[in-house]
């Protein structure tokens, strides 16, 4: 009686959580995170429950569809969880060969081997399921799932949990026959408690990665400058505090502005112009050690915030900025001719916090003006 009514609370369960992943997946738009492969595996496992509930054991059209929509429902988690990771994953051919083709073996098992062993294969197809979802995500760790370690670690609890479960329901489906489905018995009512646990605790867990996803995603377009990618103010002021955690840590900061960049506007057009702001952010990212930091002020004025760096390292690494952006070609104009251009660099004193980051960028300010003023494609230290 308690498993039958854990079955129906299933069944209501997958149902409402199919409509919400539906209606969160459309919202999210082009990349919808996997959300809607989870809805149609909410789906069809919600109507595999509705199913079991009205099913009668032995072979029927009701029992062979609640067996396939069961796996069936398995497989979509999993293209779910590849979608999510960013994996262009079709849905609906591969559902439908594994519906189909489960179909088939079921009948060939049952013909052949009996309607225990149809019941044993989907205890152990299901097992080998949960077993390749458990190695996936715990191979991810290494690669696409590596900042998400606390959640690996829960999924992987609790497909641990139900992966044994259902290798004692294929024990106890070999040694004991059909009687081991009995609902009233004391397997079934735990099996369908930690069922029961497992819709409550994943799906909430799948909206709170989407959640999760989002905010980073926020966060960063917030700290980055859409154009080059580097950062931007707001985004240079977080990192450098971050940076400034370490004690004793001081830093030096380089303003570099593009010399009469007007003119290549004016000459080549702004989408020249934005081609070359990006091919010097490219300079900028190769020239800086691990650790610096390299900023788009706005306009074509860059910063790059060195830490623990000295004045004369701080000029070298000024020099080999200026030198690569005057040999280079940044980019070609629609005519493909190359664009060159040069920068002037002022270079601020150390500075050791935040709050002194403004002052340091005056002075260099004040040092890159100097630069101009004595002809621009040079480096002037405050
Ligand atoms: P100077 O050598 O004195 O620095 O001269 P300049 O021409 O580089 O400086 P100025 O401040 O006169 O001009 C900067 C130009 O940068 C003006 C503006 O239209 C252009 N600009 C600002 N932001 C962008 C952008 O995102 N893309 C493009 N293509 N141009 C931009
Ligand atoms: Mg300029
Ligand atoms: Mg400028």
């Amino acid at each position: 009686m308690v498993a039958t009514v854990l079955v129906g609370m299933l069944c209501v369960y997958s149902l409402s959580f199919a409509v919400m992943f539906l209606l969160i997946g459309r919202r999210l738009g082009s990349d919808r995170m996997g959300m809607d492969a989870f809805a149609a595996g909410n789906l069809i496992l919600g109507v595999a429950y509705v199913l079991q509930l009205m099913e009668s054991p032995g072979w029927g059209w009701m029992g062979v569809v609640n067996h396939c929509f069961t796996l069936g429902a398995l497989v979509a988690y999993c293209i779910g969880g590849a979608r999510f990771f960013g994996k262009r994953v079709p849905l609906l051919l591969p559902l439908c060969a594994v519906v189909l083709g489960y179909a088939a073996l079921q009948a060939v098992v049952h013909w052949g081997l009996g309607a225990v062993a149809r019941y044993a294969l989907l205890s152990a197809v299901c097992s080998l399921c949960f077993a390749f979802m458990i190695v996936a995500l715990l191979l991810g760790l290494r690669s696409y799932a590596r900042n998400l370690r606390g959640e690996v670690v829960l999924f992987v609890l609790l497909i641990g949990g139900i992966l044994v479960l259902n290798l004692m329901k294929l024990g106890k489906l070999v040694d004991g026959g059909l009687e081991a489905l009995d609902m009233d018995a004391r397997f079934q009512m735990v099996f369908y408690i930690y069922m029961c646990s497992l819709a409550t605790i994943m799906p909430p867990s799948f909206v709170w990665l989407v959640l999760r996803r989002l905010t980073d995603q926020l966060r960063g377009m917030a700290a980055r400058d859409p154009l080059t990618r580097l950062l931007n103010r707001r985004g240079l002021a977080e990192a450098l505090e971050a940076c400034f955690q370490r004690p004793g840590a001081d830093a030096r900061l380089l303003m570099i502005d593009v010399d009469h960049f007007k003119r290549i506007n004016d000459r080549h057009g702004h989408q020249a112009g934005d081609a070359v702001l990006c091919a010097v952010a490219t300079v900028l990212r190769g020239a800086v050690r691990p650790g610096d930091l390299v900023c788009r002020m706005g306009g074509e004025e860059f910063a790059v915030v060195c830490p623990g760096i000295d004045a004369k390292a701080a000029w070298s690494l000024a020099e080999r900025i200026r030198g690569t952006v005057e040999a280079e070609a940044l980019g070609h104009d629609p005519a493909h001719q190359a664009l060159r251009c040069t920068v002037t660099i002022g270079i601020s004193g150390s500075f050791a916090s935040t709050a002194a980051l403004e002052q340091a960028m005056q002075a260099a300010d004040a040092a890159l003006y100097r630069g101009k003023k004595s002809g621009r494609n040079r480096i002037e230290a405050a």
